[in-house]
């Protein structure tokens, strides 16, 4: 009987995840379906009980229950300690385990795909939530020189710095902002991250213009058919690159793949199609 995988979040019918697993298990001969699971707002431990129950293997998690996940795991990977968040749940004979792959999606696209190298550079990233949580110690394992992390509200960004103690053992030059308009160019940036949800309503973050003077990269991890108002706007205050966030939503989900299979899966194919599926950039 195959193995089953799922999906889990609220909403969840937009998800590309089982899409993605389904050209995953016929490019490797793996045998798992893959499926979606609407869970309530107040329904996410019950949701994956019940998967679990009927012999789901794993899922992953998205908005808004990566915290609630992170809680409910018996063993956690470091990625996920660090983020405080889960995305990828493994049921497994000694209990349930959590791990955290966006961040690994996030350096992969980055250096793989567009040929961009972390190790020493300059990066701001924009946005302090679930996703900025996951790819701040994977940005930092990739040895960039200087981590600026800049909120649109306080809280969020103290809670970021909160969980940031192995950044600032790091030696890396590591500040957060707790308010994204204060973010200066000083010495400029190298690569430019949004890691807000603002893309969602095609707006941008409000940051000032100066940061994206002369960066080479601005990454956006939200995707679309067009380019995102923060591309756009990175584009026109002097960018020199822009990427949306498709190559970080195959290779986070290839990364869960291999949690699940020990099998990894080649991502170039799928996110070719994906992007031709989608609408190709202008
Ligand atoms: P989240 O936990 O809800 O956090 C949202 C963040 O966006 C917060 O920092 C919030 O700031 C900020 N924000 C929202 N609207 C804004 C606006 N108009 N201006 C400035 N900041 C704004 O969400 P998340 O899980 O971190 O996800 C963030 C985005 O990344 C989502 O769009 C998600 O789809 C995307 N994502 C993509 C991938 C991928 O594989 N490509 C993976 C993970 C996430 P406040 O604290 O001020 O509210």
């Amino acid at each position: 009987m195959s193995d089953r995988c799922a999906v889990v979040g609220n909403p969840v019918g937009h998800s590309r995840s089982p899409a993605i697993h389904a050209q995953f298990a016929r490019q490797t001969g793996e045998d798992i379906v893959y499926e979606r699971i609407a869970a309530p707002l107040d329904g996410f431990v019950a949701a994956v009980e019940s998967f679990r129950a009927s012999g789901g293997r794993g899922l992953n998690v998205t908005v808004p229950f990566k915290v609630e996940a992170f809680a409910y795991c018996r063993h956690r990977s470091k990625r996920a300690a660090a983020a405080g968040a889960v995305n990828t749940l493994a049921f497994r004979e000694d209990g349930v385990h959590g791990d955290n792959t966006d961040g690994v999606g996030l350096v992969r696209d980055v250096e793989q795909r567009l040929g961009f190298r972390l190790a020493g550079a300059r990066v701001l990233m924009l946005g302090a939530g679930g996703a900025a949580r996951g790819v701040l110690a994977p940005l930092l394992d990739a040895g960039v020189a200087r981590l600026v992390v800049a909120n649109r509200t306080a809280a969020r960004a103290l809670e970021l710095a909160a969980l940031a103690g192995d950044a600032r053992a790091s030696g890396c030059g590591f500040e957060v902002l707790a308010s994204s308009a204060s973010a200066q160019a000083g010495e400029g940036f190298d690569l430019v991250v949004n890691a807000t949800s603002a893309g969602l309503d095609d707006a941008a973050p409000e940051v000032d213009d100066a940061v994206y003077a002369g960066a080479p990269l601005a990454y956006d991890m939200v995707y679309g058919a067009r380019p995102t108002a923060f591309m756009r706007q990175a584009a026109a205050r002097g960018c020199a690159r822009v990427s949306d966030g498709l190559g970080m939503l195959v290779e986070q989900a290839a990364e869960s793949f291999f949690v699940w299979r020990g099998v990894r899966p080649q991502t170039g194919p799928v996110y070719r199609l994906l992007r031709e599926e989608i609408g190709a950039q202008a």
